[in-house]
């Protein structure tokens, strides 16, 4: 048969339609472009000499290919890597009340820019910005889309066309796509590198002060240590030259936590501590150690940070009326001394005792439904901060080990939990895969077996 014949035994786009169920199981949008691609697909093999399938099989193919494109592409997984703040898996999780509130504002009218007192317009920035700076002990605070929109606005509010003079130590680079250099040259200020890679005094900075000079910056080293000797000013420190000369003293302190946190012998300083160092601005996450909704936080002196509110890129970098209200219950939460229950803290205080009986059951479950040539057991391991956050600190924590027979069965295995429904994010270590327990929520641990069970049958 030539290929022009064989084509002619193509279904057409009518038949196809006609043979669909009812009612549809995915949207018509999706099922017309399943058949697209599925006859694109048959005619390519027709050319090719193919003999196209039966009508019937067609149309599983396009239901099959239509419930693909279905699924949405943002979906939860279950976080099993320890990562706590996986900056690739979403940060920090919300809590469900928080996002009813969410829900709540966001489903209706809000106060979002109106002051019911005065019948007035009022600032988006109000809702947190009282309770912000009473969490912290600053005049005034401000919020923006993330930390590196609050670190580019500040710098360009405070320094643009002049010097700001920072060590060589906290040159930092986070995430690949934020670097203290080029978010310097962006914001139009120049930077002013002083010291060492790991040792920078005060003479450096008072060295290189100059009619120029329009800021000192300190930035928080977060995501790598410097060990050995090392040098660098205390925040108290650079607030003393500041003083002393008249200029502006930022912190870019990253994380950002409220309560002070000693992990593994490292402490990070609270918000609280740094603003009453004395620092004119602090700049911090969201949704790192906060625990709530991505975005930058701006607190400080209130003079500076009214003049971050009127400057024009503050409208570009605003966050929206969702963030606020998360941001505004996650700050609530902390003062009504409920922060032990927001997602990252349950998880991070979780003892090792539960988290080892968690580990224990699991692995009972999963042992009860799977057989083949396959080990399943628990082991100790250390799950981590992450999110450029307190670097190398390990969190003691357990496992879930999961040993396949065969050399190529752990990343088979790895690489099916990947592709399930949920995701599944595992890692490999020594020829098993393994599920840290203390990132994953009780509430997904059924869901988890189901998913482990049949991702096994797949593979082994
Ligand atoms: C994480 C981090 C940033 C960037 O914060 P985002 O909220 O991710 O934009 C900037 N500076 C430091 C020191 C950080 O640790």
């Amino acid at each position: 048969m030539q290929g022009p014949d064989i084509r002619r035994k193509i279904p057409a786009v009518q038949k196809i339609w006609q043979s669909m169920p009812s009612p549809l199981p995915v949207a018509g949008y999706w099922i017309q472009r399943a058949i697209d691609r599925t006859l694109l697909d048959l005619r390519d093999q027709a050319g090719r000499g193919e003999t196209p399938p039966p009508l019937a099989a067609v149309v599983e193919q396009v239901l099959a290919e239509a419930r693909k494109l279905a699924l949405p592409s943002l979906v939860p997984v279950i976080n099993a890597t320890g990562v706590m703040i996986h900056t690739n898996l979403g940060r920090s999780p919300l809590p469900a009340e928080i996002m009813e509130a969410v829900s709540r504002v966001s489903t209706q009218y809000s106060t979002l820019e109106y002051d019911v007192e005065s019948g007035h317009r009022g600032s988006r920035h109000d809702h947190v910005a009282r309770v912000l700076a009473e969490l912290v002990g600053a005049e005034a605070a401000m919020v923006v889309n993330n930390n590196a929109a609050a670190v580019l606005m500040a710098l360009s509010a405070l320094a643009r066309g002049r010097e700001v003079i920072v060590s060589r130590g906290e040159l930092v680079e986070i995430g690949g796509s934020f670097r203290i250099p080029e978010v310097m040259a962006l914001s139009g200020a120049v930077l002013r590198e002083v010291g060492a890679t790991n040792k920078t005094h005060a003479r450096d900075y008072t060295g290189a002060i100059n009619l120029e000079t329009g800021l000192l910056l300190k930035v928080h080293q977060s995501n790598f240590r410097v060990v050995g000797f090392t040098e660098g000013l205390s925040t108290a420190e650079l607030v003393k030259i500041g003083r002393e000369t008249g200029l502006p003293v930022m912190e870019d302190l990253g994380s950002g936590v409220i309560d002070p946190l000693r992990l593994d012998g490292v402490v990070e300083p609270s918000v609280r501590e740094v603003v009453q160092a004395g620092v004119d601005i602090v700049t911090f996450s969201g949704d790192k150690l906060l625990g709530g909704p991505q975005a930058g936080i701006i607190v400080g002196k209130a003079p500076i940070i009214d003049r971050l509110k009127k400057y024009p890129m503050a409208r570009a970098v605003r966050v929206d009326k969702m963030t606020l209200t998360a941001l505004e219950w996650t700050i609530r939460w902390y003062l009504e001394g409920r922060s032990q229950e927001l997602p990252l803290w349950k998880m991070m205080s979780e003892t090792l005792d539960s988290v080892q009986e968690r580990a224990a059951a699991l692995a009972a479950r999963v042992r009860g439904r799977v057989l083949g040539p396959v080990a399943v057991d628990t082991a100790s391991g250390f799950a981590q901060i992450g999110g450029g956050s307190m670097p190398g600190t390990q969190i003691p924590s357990c496992v879930l080990r999961i040993t396949p027979d065969d050399a190529r069965g752990a990343q088979r295995l790895e690489q099916r939990l990947r592709l399930g429904n949920p995701p599944v994010i595992a890692r490999i270590s020594h020829g098993s895969v393994i599920f840290d327990l203390r990132t994953i929520f009780p509430s997904q641990e059924s869901l988890l077996i189901d998913t482990i069970v049949m991702a096994l049958q797949e593979t082994l």
